[in-house]
């Protein structure tokens, strides 16, 4: 069901006659295409207290110009008409407590200004010191301001913080906020913690830097339609070969997806006992990235729930996950330097009514990736990690009642709804050998939901 809304304030008169209503004014958002695939502009680098984290030469990767501006340089604002950033990077690292917090504030207060619309900016913090309390209270502080500025900055512009203490293992992170495969992501608190050492291929120029995931197999299940193909597809353009699994039911959609992508098809029911067998039979040589994408809805509140409505929601969206997920990482299916993806929600997150299955099973998942994700990755070699989705332009949400369907659309800091490849470029980018060091994430595309955000 297409959104008559944004297109309606992507004209001249529409946008005059909400704007004077004081209705939304959602923003036409710069996703990835081949012809525009990098921010249109600078980044600017700003940093707030002392910082040495290097992150001149990552900056660099990103392949747009740089400017660095050091705190004692920060002067007046950049937007002179000449100068408009596409996004601003401030170093927060060294920010240890109330008095270096207010760098924060001197370096951004002048320049926000000027950051281009579909602009981003990527706030970078320390992980919090169990022993300092004024260094946790400041580093903590970064959350509410970047949550915060999120939610005013508008335009389009998105605002995520990112903790990490080595600049190269971020590298595929900042890579993927400093450009449009992120147009949906905001409000984002992302941990990039986990040992440099333990991340293949940490951020290593690669052979071929458009096609990550060349000589890697990876497979979408229910990937037939909607979030899943488009993860298909994009998985495909970033080098995978994919696997499309989806019930027998879909196998037309399936084979059709498959060939066009030059992937294959597999039709599988995934709660069936031996799901995860059977995709290792299909895939003897292995697997790179597992997508755990297949999922219901069986709305009813608790009170009307028959226990059929909820086993049925369970046991597709969570049951089959960990099921499927215990069987390849035993069978030695997933490779090492291998990636495991699944799909919570934020209806798991934030909770919703005649959802008390659904959230159930949502909030699972993000129980099932906090404690897998440090073992699988010691073990196995394998990073754990989900998408939670929020308003994605779907079936699942075109079934949504007209008037509960536009509330979901506007209720976020982008005013609208996300793309099923806002989904997928945040999957490619958890499925990259270069983000080995981003584990047991949880990262919302839900535009900044207003709901539990
Ligand atoms: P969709 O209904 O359009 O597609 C889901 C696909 O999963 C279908 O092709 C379906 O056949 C397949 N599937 C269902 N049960 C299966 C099973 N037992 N075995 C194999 N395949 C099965 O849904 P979507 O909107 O694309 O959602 C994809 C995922 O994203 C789901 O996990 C959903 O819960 C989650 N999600 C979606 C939204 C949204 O706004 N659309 C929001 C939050 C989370």
């Amino acid at each position: 069901m297409a959104d008559r809304y944004l297109s309606l304030t992507g004209t001249a008169p529409g946008r005059f006659l909400t704007r004077r209503l004081g209705l939304p004014q959602p923003a036409a958002l710069h996703r990835w295409s081949p012809d525009r695939p990098a921010l249109d502009g600078p980044v600017l680098h700003l940093t707030a207290g002392p910082s040495s984290l290097g992150l001149a030469p990552v900056l660099a990767r990103t392949g747009l110009t740089v400017t660095t501006r050091r705190p004692e340089d920060t002067v007046g604002d950049p937007a002179d008409g000449s100068a408009r950033s596409a996004a601003v990077v401030l170093d927060a690292t060294g920010v240890r407590d109330v008095d270096t917090l207010a760098g924060v504030h001197t370096a951004l207060h002048p320049v926000v200004r000027s950051v281009a619309p579909s602009g981003r900016i990527v706030v970078l913090g320390a992980p919090l010191d169990p022993a300092d309390h004024h260094q946790s209270a400041a580093q903590q502080a970064l959350e509410g301001f970047t949550r915060s500025l999120g939610k005013e900055i508008g335009g389009g512009r998105t605002v995520n913080l990112v903790r990490l203490t080595d600049a190269g293992a971020a590298g595929s992170t900042l890579r993927f906020l400093l450009s449009p495969r992120s147009a949906y992501v905001s409000g984002q608190v992302i941990d990039v913690l986990a040992a440099a050492g333990s991340a293949p291929q940490a951020d290593a120029p690669q052979a071929d830097p458009g096609r990550p995931l060349a000589g890697r197999t990876a497979l979408v299940t229910g990937a037939a339609r909607g979030i899943g193909a488009a993860v298909a597809e994009t998985l495909t353009r970033d080098g995978a070969r994919v696997v499309v699994l989806d019930v027998p039911q879909a196998e037309q959609d399936a084979r059709s997806l498959a060939d066009r992508l030059g992937g294959t098809a597999l039709t599988l029911d995934v709660t069936a006992a031996d799901a995860g067998e059977r995709i290792a039979a299909e895939l003897p040589d292995g697997l790179d990235v597992l997508v755990h994408n297949a999922g219901v809805t069986r709305d009813r509140r608790l009170v009307n729930m028959p226990a059929e409505r909820w086993s049925s929601v369970l046991d597709v969206n969570l049951a089959s996950v960990l099921r499927t997920t215990d069987a390849l990482l035993a069978k030695g299916t997933l490779r090492p330097g291998g990636r495991i993806v699944a799909t919570a929600s934020i209806a798991g997150l934030a909770g919703n009514a005649g959802q008390t299955n659904y959230g159930a099973s949502k909030a699972g998942i993000v129980g099932l990736v906090r404690s897998l994700a440090p073992r699988a990755l010691a073990e196995h070699g394998v990073t754990v990690n989900a998408v939670a989705p929020g308003f994605i332009e779907t079936r699942m949400t075109a079934a949504i009642p007209l008037f509960l369907r536009e509330a979901g659309r506007r209720m976020n800091s982008l005013a609208q709804g996300g793309l099923p490849v806002d989904v997928a470029e945040t999957t490619a980018w958890l499925a990259d050998p270069a983000s080995g060091a981003v584990n047991g994430q949880v990262v919302r595309v839900c535009g900044q939901s207003l709901l539990g955000a």
